[in-house]
């Protein structure tokens, strides 16, 4: 709690006038953004703006991850209070981060939607701020990586996930299976540059299309380092996308997504690898496919929005953030 007490500090997410920096309030209450940064369509100044895509129209089994913007906000609230562990430094020092809101779409115009979530990511990266993307199904993605590969080209990608997405398919539907195989057809991926890791099911998997493509049992058996060593030899240099599909961690961790598989990873190991690519700076990120109405006391939230938050520590890590030296 700041000195001067909870008094006059609560709904940062509408009173805050700095971008930066972190405002301390009760976590059981005040307006909900993103760890409470500032809700605003203003992007002059920003180097990431969250936001929120509540799209669940393209899901194999259970839907729900319209709830899944909202509900990564609530549980965010508990973990804005400062300095990250173990990180220790606050990520909003150094970086800029407000909360845009979410993509607005009519559910009744289907086909209309992949236009729309692409325009208003492009809206966004057009002023100058990169994404921090909170799903929604994984079908979400692809109409990122389309605005994101228009601004810098084919991208590389990383793809935390428990299914590699590339299902074949005739085009133009609207499936969480297969949006990858448009995105590689496409050109907005650079498949050289790819790696999907976490991977558990076989389904349409006799191509690997290019991709590298690491699974789940040998994620289970390679540590950190190596993994994060891994990603970084695949994805290069250039312009590159992580995607964090939480169906990536156990059902165990993460029981409130739509097509859970057991066998996945921990919290604990996601984030060791997160933690183990200090130095990467991806162009846009997500973290997808956390459905609220089957998780569990908000543990699928709140795994998600520590992944998102840590996510951000990385790209504050790439901007001169370093941890507070412990005194004694
Ligand atoms: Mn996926
Ligand atoms: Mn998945």
């Amino acid at each position: 709690m700041n000195k001067e007490g909870f008094e006059g500090l609560n709904d940062a997410a509408f009173t805050r006038t700095d971008l930066k920096g972190t405002t301390n309030e009760a976590s059981y209450a005040g307006a909900l953004s993103f760890m409470r940064r500032k809700y605003t369509k203003e992007l002059s100044g920003v180097d990431v703006a969250v936001t929120g895509v509540p799209f669940d129209l393209s899901v194999s089994n259970r839907p729900g991850t319209r709830f899944g913007p909202e509900a990564i906000r609530r549980a965010s609230a508990q973990h804005a209070w400062g300095p990250i562990w173990p990180w220790r430094f606050d990520p909003f020092d150094a970086l800029a981060v407000t909360d845009y809101g979410d993509c607005v779409f009519d559910w009744g115009q289907p086909t209309e939607i992949p236009g729309r979530i692409e325009q208003h990511i492009a809206t966004i990266i057009e002023n100058g701020a990169s994404t921090l993307m909170l799903g929604g199904d994984h079908f979400s993605t692809y109409p990122t990586l389309r605005a994101y590969a228009k601004k810098y080209g084919p991208l590389g990608l990383v793809q935390i996930d428990a299914h590699r997405d590339v299902e074949a398919d005739a085009g133009g539907r609207l499936d969480h299976g297969s949006m990858f195989t448009y995105a590689l057809q496409e050109g907005v991926i650079d498949p050289a540059r790819c790696i999907q890791l976490g991977i558990r099911t076989c389904f349409n998997d006799e191509e690997s299309h290019g991709m590298k493509v690491v699974y789940a049992d040998e994620v289970h058996a390679t540590p950190a380092d190596d993994m994060a060593a891994m990603i970084k030899d695949t994805i290069g240099d250039g312009p590159s996308y992580l995607t964090f599909d939480i169906d990536s961690l156990d059902p165990s961790t993460a029981p409130g997504t739509g097509t859970p598989v057991p066998g996945g990873l921990t919290s604990f190991q996601a984030l060791s690898i997160i933690r183990a690519l200090k130095g990467a700076d991806f162009v846009g990120m997500d973290v997808v496919e956390v459905s609220p109405p089957y998780d569990h006391a908000e543990m699928t939230s709140n795994a998600a929005a520590t992944i998102a938050i840590e996510l951000l520590c990385l790209k504050a890590w790439a901007r001169g953030a370093r941890p507070r030296e412990m005194t004694k």
